[in-house]
């Protein structure tokens, strides 16, 4: 592998609540640590067809999820499967759907909440949650700041190249309270907070970090649709690479050949979109 590299994801985070709320990151593109461009999510703008598509950079409309009340094994090569063709060492920290997408399906609470597997040809170090029971009254999500450590861990114990981590507490938070409120405010401040602690410690073990969202969230808290709010968010990147200028948009399909062409792993045939980092 050319270089390592761990891709979080922030899940449901308006292009606007990063600018306006993560201090940390902001701080750090203006001090040229980072580097930060607008991202639009594919359509449907849905969690899992985001999930799925940020991995295998191919639209809904060809990897086939069309929705979060249909995860399946997708069949398209993705992040995990090129990492490991190269020889890498995978790691996942994130909601069971990246289990089923990416290794097996259905997934099995005892079996698959947490695995091991040096062998496997996609995901080698998962930790999951899946959040059974969600709803506005019940968020049933880890603290960032435990899934931050457990990826931290598996770095440090298993050497990964690859590292995905995903938290959906702010998508959670926008559901419930929307976004023009102190509850939001304080929401996103404590993300940035938690994070923040992690970066210059990846940064240190030799890791490029990008930060994203899978999607934004509207006034109401919704996304799904092609409005700007739900559609568009903000990708942070902390490495060597030159990018395209400030003023770009960077699609969600562009993320998967990048990572890949970062860590010099091959691209899929079926990944068509351009790196956007050089
Ligand atoms: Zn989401």
């Amino acid at each position: 592998m050319d270089r390592k590299l761990l891709l979080i994801i922030l899940d449901g985070v308006p292009y606007c609540n990063f600018r306006r709320l993560f201090g940390n990151l902001e701080g750090w593109v203006d001090s040229g640590e980072a580097r930060l461009w607008k991202l639009r999510a594919v359509l449907p703008s849905t969690s899992a067809s985001c999930y799925a598509s940020i991995h295998t950079g191919v639209t809904p409309q060809e990897h086939g999820c069309t929705g979060n009340g249909n995860v399946f094994r997708l069949s398209h090569k993705d992040v995990f499967s090129q990492v490991r063709e190269a020889g890498g060492v995978t790691g996942a920290v994130t909601h069971s759907y990246w289990s089923q997408f990416f290794n097996r399906h259905p997934f099995d609470y005892v079996r698959d909440i947490e695995y091991d597997e040096p062998e496997s040809a996609t995901i080698n170090h998962g930790r999951f949650h899946s959040m059974t029971g969600y709803g506005k009254a019940n968020q049933m999500t880890p603290s960032d700041v435990d899934l931050y450590a457990t990826l931290t861990n598996l770095c440090l114990r298993f050497g990964l190249d690859y590292g995905i981590l995903h938290t959906c507490t702010l998508d959670s938070m926008g559901h419930r309270f929307f976004h023009d409120c102190e509850e939001m405010d304080h929401a996103c401040f404590v993300a940035d907070e938690m994070l923040a602690p992690f970066i210059p410690r990846w940064r240190q073990l030799g890791y490029e970090v990008i930060v994203t969202a899978d999607h934004g969230q509207d006034e109401r808290g919704h996304h799904g649709g092609r409005g700007p709010l739900q559609q568009e968010t903000a990708l942070y990147y902390f490495g060597d690479a030159e990018g395209p200028d400030s003023e770009s948009v960077i699609s969600q399909l562009q993320l998967a050949p990048t990572i890949l062409s970062r860590m010099g792993a091959p691209i899929a045939e079926t990944m068509k979109a351009e790196p956007f980092l050089r």
